[in-house]
């Protein structure tokens, strides 16, 4: 095995990277070209680093094409598989959720790598039905409905049939059944129309809460059947096309999955047998992705495959219509995670570390404090046998000189001296905890006192769901990977915000409160990678600090192991933070220019100066919101 094997070990590359990701024996992390194996594998360090010559800097969001054209194709392949494999009588029908990845590229890819597939769109507001209307899909994909609708909503989704569209209208509750039979008949168009169910097996995972009687969405059986009769009293029931149920995002068992998928063919075959004529079983999203790779079911992991959990639902379901003597209805699911998860790389640099701990031995000088002199003494007793008694020592001696100089008792240098002596006896203390067997407890407080290394991105713009969920994504070096990592640290973002930290880490031996990197070079970049963040993290960031949308680029891998930059987008300039928040940045600029203006007639700057604090001003609003090295 080569070195470079062992540390993408440390970091359990080769348990989460799903083939796509490895490391190459110059240590770098690259990627893998699903779409073509043979490839040579391409240096996401050597992208951001040849991106970067042409001005696209990081903090960046990288956009691998050819990992999203996979995962659409696995999902659809994976499906047409299991279909012909049980013996499934009609087809399956998927629908992008927009809200998972809203972005018009990532967008306009999936459809056009899905229409061969018949593959749709699922929208949940006005604003996402407006952008599925944009497209062209093919004859037989669909639109899907979802969401609260008024009547706008409901005018524009009925309107769009006469365009060819098969937009659906999911029936969220009895009240929405009016507005539908109201525009319907004012337009003279009947409509395509759904009805979404709850269902009340109730799932595990972060989104339980969407599973069951108290979520939010949907009919329970009594409405449902309020809608029925009033259809039927309508003349609109031939209309009901489709059910739909959806039990919350990354299930992690997937023997929910198929009692949900049960509990939906149970309410599918009744409504047949009342004479509603529904062709199109819709089960939601909720195919989950296995982020740290631990094929469990945990809230970051999964139990199952994508190829499982078709073939699960498609086993199921055909079980369940056989019994009920009902024709295969065709199969919507509206994936969205594991279709868009894995397409994109959150790329940051480390503009620099804090340490915890001091290397070099301190040389007691004559005029040190006597507890300063006790905590160097330390050092003459620190062995294995001792090592929790001389943590002990340390702390106290620390303490006590922190209490003094609140006192007024030692000056803030004789303070400092202290603080370095006690940060090179934990040095030492970490050095003998990692010569023993079983270090206990005494190692996990340490771990507190790993390095904070300060990295160039906003958590709340780029990673919202680390913030909000504790969501995990596996984050790695990009570079030095054929070399051990000496340091321990925990991420602390760019935002003036406690909360922007990064403190839990995909490891190769489970989940640590800090991850193994490499003392930072003195020369260029260090690099950290965040994986899997194409899905959901891009949209819900906000503006903390004002720190905006990154840089973004997409890049192609090519044969030859190069790559191709297809697309960048410039990430917002501070005048465009600025509008978010209904500052005008021209009112800004003049507001500042009349002060300069009025120090110059008070005499307090010099004429000459103007130009300097004028363009300073205008350069800075015209610039990146992150750190710009120069
Ligand atoms: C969010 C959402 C989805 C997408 O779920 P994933 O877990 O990302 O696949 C699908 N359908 C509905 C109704 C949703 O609200």
């Amino acid at each position: 095995m080569t070195q470079s094997g062992t540390q993408s070990d440390v970091y359990a590359v080769d348990r989460w990277g799903k083939n796509l990701f490895g490391v190459s024996d110059g240590g770098e992390l690259v990627l893998n070209n699903p779409l073509n194996p043979t490839a040579p594998p391409v240096s996401v360090a050597k992208i951001v680093n040849e991106i970067g010559e042409q001005g696209i800097t990081t903090p960046l969001l990288l956009r691998i094409r050819p990992f999203l054209i996979n995962d659409i194709c696995q999902l659809n392949e994976s499906f047409r598989r299991a279909i012909e494999r049980v013996g499934y009588k009609a087809p399956y029908r998927g629908v992008f959720p927009i809200k998972v990845n809203q972005q018009s590229r990532v967008i306009r890819q999936i459809v056009k790598t899905g229409r061969p597939y018949d593959y749709g769109l699922e929208a949940g507001s006005k604003p996402e039905l407006v952008i599925a209307l944009a497209h062209r899909l093919s004859k037989d994909a669909l639109i899907i409905c979802n969401g609260i609708k008024d009547t706008e909503f409901v005018r524009l989704a009925i309107l769009s049939r006469r365009v060819g569209f098969n937009t659906v209208i999911v029936l969220e509750n009895p009240a929405e059944v009016e507005t539908v039979i109201e525009v319907s008949r004012e337009l003279g168009i009947e409509p395509l129309l759904g009805v979404r169910i709850k269902l009340s097996h109730r799932i595990g995972g972060k989104w339980s809460e969407s599973s069951g009687d108290r979520s939010s969405f949907g009919m329970n059986v009594e409405q449902l059947v309020r809608v029925v009769d009033r259809l039927k009293e309508t003349e609109l029931l031939h209309c009901l096309k489709l059910q739909h149920s959806h039990l919350g995002s990354q299930i992690p068992d997937v023997n929910d999955v198929r009692r949900a998928t049960s509990e939906a063919c149970r309410f599918f075959a009744a409504l047949k047998s009342e004479g509603v004529p529904l062709t199109h079983l819709d089960l939601g999203g909720g195919l989950g992705f296995d982020y740290t790779g631990e094929k469990r079911a945990a809230e970051n992991s999964i139990n199952y495959t994508t190829d499982e959990y078709c073939s699960n639902l498609v086993e199921t379901v055909a079980y369940a219509m056989d019994e009920a003597g009902v024709d295969h209805p065709i199969l919507v699911t509206e994936s969205g995670r594991s279709v868009v998860a894995s397409s994109s790389i959150l790329v940051f640099d480390v503009l620099g570390a804090t340490r915890y701990d001091e290397p070099n031995p301190p040389e007691i000088e004559e005029n040190d404090h006597h507890l300063t002199v006790d905590l160097a003494a330390i050092l003459g007793y620190l062995g294995p046998e001792r090592v929790q008694e001389c943590w002990n020592d340390a702390t106290f001696y620390r303490d006590e000189m922190r209490a003094l100089f609140r006192r007024g008792f030692v000056e803030m240098r004789q303070l400092a001296r202290a603080e370095r002596v006690y940060l090179h006896v934990t040095a030492r203390i970490k050095a003998v905890l990692q010569q023993m067997e079983d270090p206990g407890e005494l190692n996990q407080e340490l771990e507190r006192l790993a390095d904070v290394y300060h990295c160039n991105f906003s958590l709340f713009q780029s990673l919202p769901d680390a913030w909000a969920i504790d969501q995990m994504h596996p984050i790695v070096p990009l570079q030095m990977l054929d070399q051990a990592p000496d340091r321990r640290a925990v991420l602390s973002d760019i935002t003036c915000d406690s909360d922007g930290k990064v403190d839990q880490f995909i490891l190769a031996d489970g989940v640590s409160p800090s991850l193994p990197v490499h003392s930072l070079p003195d020369e260029g970049h260090y690099y950290l990678g965040v994986f899997f963040v194409g899905a959901y993290q891009e949209t819900l960031g906000d503006l903390h600090n004002l720190f905006g949308d990154t840089n973004i680029a997409e890049v192609d891998l090519r044969s030859d192991g190069g790559f191709d930059l297809l697309h960048e987008q410039e990430g917002d300039t501070i005048s465009e933070v600025m509008s978010y928040v209904e500052y005008d940045p021209q009112d800004c600029m003049v507001a500042f220019r009349k002060m300069v203006d009025v120090a110059i007639s008070n005499g307090t700057i010099a004429r000459s100066e103007r130009k300097i604090l004028v363009d300073a001003y205008r350069e800075s609003i015209n610039g990146y919101t992150y750190y710009e090295r120069n």
